[in-house]
């Protein structure tokens, strides 16, 4: 029996990257997983098909955040799989990872491309969390991918690193709200992550690789399953006293 059995699990994102992974840490611990995409439904099915594959149970749904109507879409289609998959209704474990990081310094940031990221980044995680707390079993757990550059300062993404000074400032206040709930909220912050996100300017460059090696006292890339196990951690009984914090994943990047 895994750390997690019987237990539900939504991971907004789920189909690629860090979600992906986090998806497969969690099925593996016993957890039912629901794995959220936008629009690249067969990367969500891949997904599945590899936690299912490797002996778990999950389940995909789509909704594109951002876009009208995408919360309930989102929570209306969960509500109808986990009930198709799972032991009822009901929820233990939301992370919420799906996220957009455009580069654009502060001069050339246009008013489209901030609202978009506010959109998906702040605007769609909140509501979606907000919907999910009815859902929400008590005990249950909240994990937001955040971002090590709410922290450290890069000038080229300046409105995504302000996005996740939000996600963090969220994490801190919600969980003031639910602790009397036994209900945690916390953040991850990843350092540069080897993900499609990255892949452009990442893969195949040595000299990127050898740049984005410099930051981590570690010093190498972070790889997605870095990431997976803090959010593993977050979600398990072990950090039941763990609350309101977010948590460093960038192998000790600007110490
Ligand atoms: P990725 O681009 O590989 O995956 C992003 C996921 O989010 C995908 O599953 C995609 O379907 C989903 N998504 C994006 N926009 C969406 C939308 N509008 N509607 C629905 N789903 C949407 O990215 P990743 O590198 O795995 O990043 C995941 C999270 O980690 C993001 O929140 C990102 O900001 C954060 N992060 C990443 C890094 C990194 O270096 N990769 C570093 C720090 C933080």
């Amino acid at each position: 029996m895994g750390a997690l059995t019987g237990k539900v699990a939504l991971v907004t994102g789920g189909s690629r990257g860090i979600g992906r992974a986090t998806a497969e840490r969690l099925a593996s611990e016993g957890a039912l997983v629901a794995v959220h995409h936008g629009r690249n439904t067969g990367a969500a099915e891949e997904t599945v098909n590899a936690i299912r594959a490797a002996g778990g149970s999950a389940f995909s749904l789509r909704a594109e955040l951002g876009t009208a109507g995408d919360v309930e879409t989102l929570w209306a289609e969960f509500d109808r799989l986990v009930l198709e998959h799972g032991p009822g209704a009901g929820l233990d474990i939301l992370v919420n990872n799906a996220g957009i990081s455009p580069r654009a310094e502060v001069e050339e940031t246009t008013r489209e491309a901030f609202d978009e990221l506010f959109e998906v980044n702040v605007r769609a995680l909140f509501f979606v969390t907000q919907q999910g707390l009815k859902r929400l079993r008590d005990g249950g757990r909240i994990v937001n991918v955040s971002s090590a550059t709410s922290r450290i300062a890069l000038p080229d993404i300046i409105a995504y690193s302000m996005t996740k000074g939000a996600v963090d400032t969220f994490t801190r206040t919600l969980a003031k709200t639910l602790g009397e709930r036994g209900v945690t909220v916390n953040a991850v912050a990843p350092g540069i992550i080897d993900t499609d996100l990255n892949a452009p300017w990442l893969r195949g460059n040595p000299d990127a690789q050898q740049y984005a090696s410099g930051f981590s006292a570690l010093g190498r890339v972070g790889l997605p399953d870095d990431v997976a196990d803090i959010v593993a951690f977050l979600a398990s009984d072990a950090a039941r006293w763990v609350t309101g914090q977010v948590i460093d994943a960038t192998g000790g990047s600007h110490l």
